[in-house]
C-alpha cells in the first residue's frame, strides 16, 4: 500500500530533516513509528501527507503503485490517505456533523461519486459515533470550539471512522495526552483496523502500544530509521530508553 524509498525531505530554508527513510506498509498492518524528541516523526507524517512547508530533495512515496510526491495534500487525501491534525482548527459555526458530511462528500465528488444520500449519511453518523460513545448534542458543537483534550481526540478518530481511508496516519505527539486520550485513540483504532487498511500511528508513548498491538515498531532517529521490530521492541524501549541505539 506505502512504499517509501530512501526519502529525503528539508525543511524550505535548507535544514535536511529525514535523511533516507525505507518504510513499506502493507494492507491490514499497523506500524508504529517510535523515536527521541525532534527525530523527524511529525514531519515524516507531514511529508506523507503532503504539507507544503517540506521539501523532498530524494526518494520517492509510492501508495498503491503510485508516486504521490507531486500531488497536493487534498488529491491525497482524496486517494485515501487521512492524517490526524496535531493542532486542530476551530471552525466556529461549523458543526462536527456538519463538516464531516462536507468532508465526505467532497472526497465524493473527488472520485465522480454523487453527495451520499442523506439517510445513510445519518446512519453512518449514528453507527460511527455509536461505536465511539459520542452523544448527540456534541455533533451539533462547533468543530473544535472549547473542545478539550480528549474531545478532540474523540473528534480526530470520529472523522477517521467517516472518511474510511486506506491508510490513517495518527500522529500523537508529546502535547501531554492523559490516559483517557489515549484509550480513546486505541479504541477508535482498534476498531477501525482490518485486513484492507492500515494505521500508522506514531508517538513515543510506550503506553499506547499496550492498547493498540502494533505487527511492526520502528525507531526513528536522526532523519532515519535505525531499528525495526515487533511489539516487543516497544517493551524494550520502555525498558532501557532510546540511548542504547544511539551509539
Ligand atoms: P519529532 O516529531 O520526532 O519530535 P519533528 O519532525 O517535529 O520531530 O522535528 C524534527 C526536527 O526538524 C526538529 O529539529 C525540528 O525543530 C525541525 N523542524 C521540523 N519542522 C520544522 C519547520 N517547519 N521549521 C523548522 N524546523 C523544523
Ligand atoms: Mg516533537
Ligand atoms: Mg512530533
Amino acid at each position: 500500500m506505502l512504499n517509501i524509498n530512501n526519502l529525503h525531505a528539508k525543511i524550505e530554508d535548507g535544514v535536511e530533516i529525514l535523511k533516507g527513510i525505507n518504510l513499506q506498509i502493507n494492507p491490514g498492518e499497523v506500524h508504529a513509528i517510535m523515536g527521541p524528541n525532534g527525530a523527524g516523526k511529525s514531519t515524516l507524517s507531514s511529508v506523507i501527507s503532503g504539507k507544503e512547508d517540506y521539501e523532498v530533495t530524494a526518494g520517492e512515496i509510492l501508495f498503491e503503485g503510485e508516486n504521490i510526491i507531486e500531488d497536493a495534500p487534498e488529491d491525497r487525501a482524496h486517494k485515501g490517505i487521512f492524517m490526524s491534525f496535531q493542532y486542530p482548527v476551530e471552525i466556529p459555526g461549523v458543526s462536527v456533523t456538519n463538516f464531516i458530511k462536507a468532508a465526505l462528500n467532497e472526497t465524493r465528488k473527488a472520485k465522480g461519486l454523487e453527495e451520499m444520500p442523506a439517510k445513510e449519511m445519518l446512519a453512518l453518523i449514528r453507527e460511527n459515533s455509536e461505536k465511539l460513545g459520542i452523544k448527540r448534542d456534541f455533533l451539533s458543537r462547533s468543530l473544535n470550539e472549547g473542545f478539550s483534550g480528549g474531545e478532540k481526540k474523540r473528534n480526530e478518530i470520529f472523522q477517521m471512522m467517516m472518511l474510511n481511508p486506506k491508510l490513517a496516519i495518527l500522529d500523537e505527539t508529546d502535547s501531554g495526552l492523559d490516559i483517557d486520550a489515549l484509550r480513546i485513540v486505541a479504541d477508535g483504532v482498534n476498531s477501525f483496523r482490518n485486513e484492507g487498511n492500515a494505521v500508522l500511528v506514531i508517538t513515543h508513548y510506550q503506553r499506547l502500544l499496550d492498547y493498540i498491538q502494533p505487527d511492526f515498531v520502528h525507531v526513528l532517529a536522526d532523519g532515519k530509521i535505525i531499528r525495526t521490530g515487533d511489539k516487543n521492541l516497544a517493551l524494550e524501549l520502555e525498558e532501557k530508553g532510546y540511548d542504547w541505539l544511539l551509539n
